[in-house]
């Protein structure tokens, strides 16, 4: 029978026929994936919690005809504590909805896959703003995806920035303006002193280390940056406000 085994996220589920539910996961190994879990509903079922949005462990498929079903799965991890907690718990579906977008099937996804595991964990055990963590999210994700915003010199003409002199963020081009480059205003947001710093620190050494503080997170900006980089707008209803 032919078997394989991964570490995976479960992404989302939907339901399908009375007691099965299709999943879409996000593995390091293989990127996106949809396999359907069977009998997952009924109540005695030993793939119930398996089958949760946010579930994380080593998931063992059959694969067949092309189609992949979950045959067991040794849980890790279920992220618990955001099901008690509405505003983390809608940050948090904001993250599986990024990764779901960006994610390809076949396609290794281990950054992908790690920072959103650690995003997750933060999300549902730690104390920073949820806002934050979002935010430092979808910077490491800029940077895991290939456009790492640049923070230090004008996108346009290269000239070193002074911290005084930041003002804007252009969407377009990955990064900040200086202010004798600003035809095309278009595409620029603008961005506070402070919330450049937050950016340069937590890409540095992370949202853990940083010392500044979480309501300098550009969250916002950040969203529209990266949902413009993949071309895809993503529901953040609620976010932010
Ligand atoms: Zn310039």
């Amino acid at each position: 029978m032919p078997s394989l085994t991964t570490q995976a996220i479960v992404l989302r589920h939907a339901d399908y026929r009375e007691h099965d539910r299709m999943l879409t996961l996000l593995s390091p190994s293989m990127g996106r994936l949809e396999a359907l879990c069977r009998g997952c509903k009924r109540p005695q079922s030993p793939l119930l919690s398996a089958s949760e949005w946010f579930a994380m462990g080593e998931y063992v498929f059959y694969s067949g005809k092309g189609h992949l079903t979950v045959t067991a799965c040794n849980l890790t991890e279920t992220f618990f504590p955001l099901r008690t907690d509405y505003e983390r718990l809608k940050y948090a579906t904001y993250l599986l909805s990024i990764a779901e977008a960006a994610a390809q099937p076949g396609d290794r996804a281990v950054e992908l896959f790690t920072l959103l595991a650690r995003s997750l964990g933060r999300l549902a055990y730690g104390k920073q703003d949820e806002r934050a963590v979002a935010a430092a999210f979808l910077l490491h994700f800029s940077a895991v995806s290939g456009y790492r915003p640049r923070l230090h010199h004008c996108v346009h003409c290269g000239k070193k920035l002074e911290d005084a002199e930041i003002c804007l963020f252009d969407l377009e081009n990955g990064g900040l303006t200086c202010p004798s480059c600003l035809e095309n205003r278009l595409h620029t947001r603008p961005v506070r002193p402070e919330q450049v710093l937050w950016m340069r620190d937590v890409l540095r050494q992370g949202i853990d280390k940083t010392a500044l503080p979480d309501h300098d997170a550009p969250g916002p900006l950040l969203a529209e940056y990266v949902e413009n980089r993949m071309e895809k707008p993503i529901r953040r209803d609620g976010l932010w406000r």
